[in-house]
């Protein structure tokens, strides 16, 4: 392996990182981290990891709450996981709404690419890690391997699994799958 390839991890928001609501999560005070998810970012990072978070916010374009709340939770959430010496090295949002087309939104694979670029790395060493079936597919668009966390939708999706959509692991959070991500 090259010395300037660095090690990636693509991780999905809502529902892996922070309790899905079932609805949108539009202020901070309603954010809750799962369980087990700051030892699991924690890991991570000391163990080298660029983490990008990669999720659809879609009630931005909806108009069910603005960017601006968006990018404030964003950024209570990067300082609470900083206090805890956790680092987002990116993050990227499709703020487009659910009927608009545009080339972004998961299972489509522009966050991705955008969160990477400029960056080497192998993208066979590389997970990303959703609760959704959109987030496999993006995954598996992108030419990554996945997986998917039973937290959020994830029970659903385990559910509506397809021999083509088959993740490469199925756990029980993303603590759980650190190490199957370390260890790659
Ligand atoms: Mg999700
Ligand atoms: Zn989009």
């Amino acid at each position: 392996m090259q010395g300037s390839s660095r090690r990636v991890v693509f991780i999905d928001r809502d529902g892996v990182i922070n309790v899905d609501l079932w609805k949108y999560v539009e202020f901070w005070e309603e954010f809750r981290f799962e369980e087990g998810v700051l030892d699991a970012l924690k890991e991570l990072t000391d163990q080298g990891f660029d983490i990008f978070i990669i999720s659809n916010q879609a009630g931005v374009g909806d108009g069910v709450f603005t960017e601006a709340a968006m990018w404030d939770v964003h950024e209570k959430m990067v300082a609470e996981l900083g206090r805890h010496g956790i680092r987002i090295l990116g993050a990227q949002y499709c703020t487009h709404g659910k009927t608009e087309t545009c080339d972004c939104r998961k299972p489509k694979t522009k966050l991705l690419e955008r969160a990477v670029h400029g960056i080497s790395f192998d993208k066979k060493k590389t997970f990303f890690v959703g609760d959704k079936i959109s987030d496999l597919e993006a995954g598996k668009n992108f030419g990554v391997k996945t997986i998917l966390v039973r937290t959020g939708y994830g029970r659903k999706a385990e559910q509506q699994l397809t021999e083509a959509l088959r993740p490469d692991y199925i756990v029980n959070n993303l603590k759980k799958a650190v190490p199957f991500i370390v260890k790659l």
